[in-house]
């Protein structure tokens, strides 16, 4: 019997479920694909085969009412392209799951007392977690024999020091809650830091890097030595930086505010400052690609998202130098991080004395892989380094399952 060298990675939202299909003997895609507003009439499957058969990519519209009839449309997908979930050669499935409070600082193979503990950060993770789970009990039912790993979210931020990870509140009310900073993103902060090093030539123990996730959801990273010292979520993935619908950081006493002035409600606060803030709330648009349109026609409200946007990134790479003492890369990653060049200039302009700059042709160049566009005089190296959580999770699944990656 041949050894099963495939990982299936699932990440399960609240309405979508996006999953890819590996083979961990070269790490390459097998098959992605996404199910999205599950719970609608009109439910979209968008699957596209990679590598062997010559598929092509196929979408379509039907009522899919929840996470188990999900899965069950992934597992249809795969069958029809023969990478069915019934194969033997399927090694585990990987689960991004986003919080996992103090308790998991590693991947972790799923137990009943492990989806018993995810259950009990529910509280702190109320969107997230619950889909999560829902995931893996659905691939659980449907291939109970494979090991399922729970890749955290919060994993590589356990190693911050409590000088960081604590808020400056009653110390027994924190406790009592578990109220402080946990951070998100980690699966790419990890990879990020760790490609950045790599591109470097140097190994990650000798490197400090600030990484600048910049998705719809974002988030900055000090990474000392491999080690993350410092990000700028929180309690929940509502903290830090501008992003595409969250305010970021924000005085906590505009809540009490909007409560007794405005009478609004905890949740209708709550689906303000998550929904109808940062880039969205701003200008009304949350992509950056339509942003850069509208500057170009001289809109000021999106310059002006644009100019807040860029100022709260370019005072956390500052404050993440200060954190750091010296820094030896900069890098930029996810959608805007990746394809925003004008955001990326902007972020870094006039810090020249921090040993920063950006090279305005490398800059406008577009690669797929890691790169540098700084000058070759900068003292500190510029890097986009796209990011890629599914490869990293499956990578970590993998190594669980008792595989070896070679890739
Ligand atoms: P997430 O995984 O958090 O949903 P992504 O990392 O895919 O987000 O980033 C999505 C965002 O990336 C979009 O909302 C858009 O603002 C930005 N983006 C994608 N492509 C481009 C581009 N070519 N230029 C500028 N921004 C882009």
């Amino acid at each position: 019997m041949t050894t099963p060298t495939r990982v299936l990675v699932l990440n399960s939202g609240s309405s979508s479920v996006k999953y890819q299909l590996l083979d961990m003997r070269d790490a390459s895609r097998l098959a992605v694909g996404l199910v999205e507003r599950i719970g609608e009439s009109s439910s979209r499957v968008a699957h596209t085969p990679l590598e062997g058969g010559g598929a092509e990519r196929r979408e379509r519209t039907a009522p899919i009412a929840d996470h188990a009839a999900a899965l069950k449309a992934v597992a249809e997908e795969l069958a029809r392209d023969g990478l069915g979930l019934d194969s033997p050669e399927l090694a585990a499935i990987g689960h991004r799951v986003v919080h996992g409070g103090l308790r998991f600082t590693e991947p972790t193979v799923v137990t009943e007392e492990v989806l018993a503990e995810i259950e009990r950060l529910v509280p702190v993770a109320p969107l997230h977690n619950p889909a999560n789970l829902t995931g893996i009990r659905t691939a659980q039912a449907l291939r109970p024999d494979l090991p399922q790993v729970a890749v955290f979210d919060t994993a590589f931020h356990t190693t911050m020091p409590e000088a960081a990870s604590r808020y400056a509140i009653d110390v027994e009310t924190a406790d009592a809650h578990r109220i402080r900073r946990y951070g998100f993103h980690g699966t790419s902060h990890a990879y990020v830091s760790r490609a950045t090093a790599e591109l470097l030539g140097r190994d990650p123990s000798e490197v400090n890097v600030i990484v600048l996730h910049l998705g719809n959801g974002a988030s900055a990273s000090a990474v000392s030595g491999g080690r993350c010292v410092e990000t700028s979520m929180g309690l929940t993935p509502l903290e830090g930086l501008v992003m595409g619908t969250r305010s970021g950081d924000i005085d906590p006493a505009v809540i009490f505010h909007l409560q007794r002035v405005a009478g609004m409600s905890a949740d209708e606060i709550d689906t303000l400052l998550n929904k109808r803030s940062g880039l969205v709330g701003l200008c009304g648009d949350n992509d950056m690609r339509e942003i850069h349109r509208r500057i170009g026609e001289g809109d000021p409200a999106a310059r002006l998202a644009f100019d807040i946007y860029v100022h709260r990134l370019k005072k956390y790479i500052g404050a993440y130098y200060a954190v750091l003492g010296r820094v030896d890369a900069v890098a930029f990653t996810a959608g805007v991080g990746e394809n925003a060049a004008p955001v990326r200039a902007a972020a870094v302009a006039g810090l020249e004395e921090l040993g920063l700059a950006v090279d305005a042709g490398l800059n406008a160049e577009r690669s797929e892989g890691a790169r540098l566009i700084s000058p070759g005089y900068a003292r500190v190296a510029v890097a986009v380094v796209p990011t890629d959580e599914e490869r990293e999770i499956a990578r970590q699944t993998f190594a669980l399952a008792g595989g070896e990656v070679n890739a």
